[in-house]
């Protein structure tokens, strides 16, 4: 009996195991870390609005026979506060909603040639306001097992930063098309574009590109995430493509035929 060989073995065993365990730490200190990250960014976005809301109250409150005009435009600014908060709330549940697990999936056959001319319908008072020019261009026919409203959500949300990321005189073009195995939904925009090394950061919860201009044009950075979410349990894929100055274009692939 080799007792060296076996304990040599032995050895390598061992190491091998701590290597692994090791490993393993690491992920689990990762995740934690990006939890603890998310759980700081959340209470960070939610106190901002709070914060102006008790700015706002506050001088009203120490200033003797404010006129009715300076109530009016302070109101104004609380109920602005107040619709950001419920924004960002309401991104916020749809996010958790979808961090569950793919079996949370409402899957049915839909006409997606519908659901998006239906999108498009909804959001043409804010293209309008913005003067920017929606069209849809759709290559064929698309019937594809999807959850409606998380789909839903995707495509308003790319189209929606497409109107919101844009210049005055601007147009979106949002493509339908569809192989024998995925659908394809493009949304090109002739906005601002997204700098290079900013695309990689824009699917993150809470990333956006210009911080104070997107708070103007009131974001949460919360938009990207959900889309992403929204296409990858469905097995699906999303992707950017952008130019400063020139515009940008979002490419999202799904199956036709959702496979658990
Ligand atoms: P937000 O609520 O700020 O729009 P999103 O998650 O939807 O958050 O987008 C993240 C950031 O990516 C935005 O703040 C913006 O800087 C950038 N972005 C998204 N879509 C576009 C677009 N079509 N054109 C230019 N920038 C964009």
């Amino acid at each position: 009996y080799d007792t060296n060989y076996l304990h040599e073995n032995a050895y390598t065993e061992t190491s091998l195991l701590s290597e692994a365990f090791n490993k393993m730490l690491g992920r689990l200190k990762t995740l934690d870390d990006s939890r603890q990250e998310f759980v700081a960014n959340v209470s960070h976005e939610l106190k901002t609005p709070i914060t102006s809301m008790k700015v706002l109250a506050d001088s009203l409150l120490v200033q003797e026979d404010a006129p009715v005009e300076l109530y009016r435009e302070f109101m104004a600014d609380l109920s602005e506060e107040i619709e950001r908060e419920d924004k960002i709330i309401n991104d916020l549940l749809s996010l958790v909603k979808m961090d569950k697990t793919a079996s949370t999936l409402d899957v049915k056959q839909t006409n997606i040639n519908d659901l998006v001319e239906k999108i498009l319908k909804r959001l043409q008072p804010i293209a309008a306001a913005a003067n920017v020019e929606v069209v849809f261009e759709s290559f064929r026919p698309v019937n594809a097992e999807v959850d409606e409203v998380k789909i839903s959500l995707a495509i308003t949300n790319l189209v929606e930063n497409a109107v919101k990321y844009n210049v005055d005189g601007g147009w979106v073009h949002v493509a339908l098309n569809a192989d024998h195995k995925y659908f394809y939904i493009e949304v090109a925009d002739s906005g601002i574009g997204i700098p290079q090394e900013a695309q990689e950061h824009i699917f993150e919860r809470f990333y956006r590109v210009d911080k104070s201009h997107s708070r103007e044009i009131g974001g949460t950075g919360l938009g990207l995430a959900i889309a992403r979410n929204a296409v990858v349990l469905h097995r699906g894929a999303v992707k950017v493509y952008s130019q400063v100055g020139e515009g940008t274009t979002f490419t999202v692939r799904i199956p036709l035929s959702y496979v658990v």
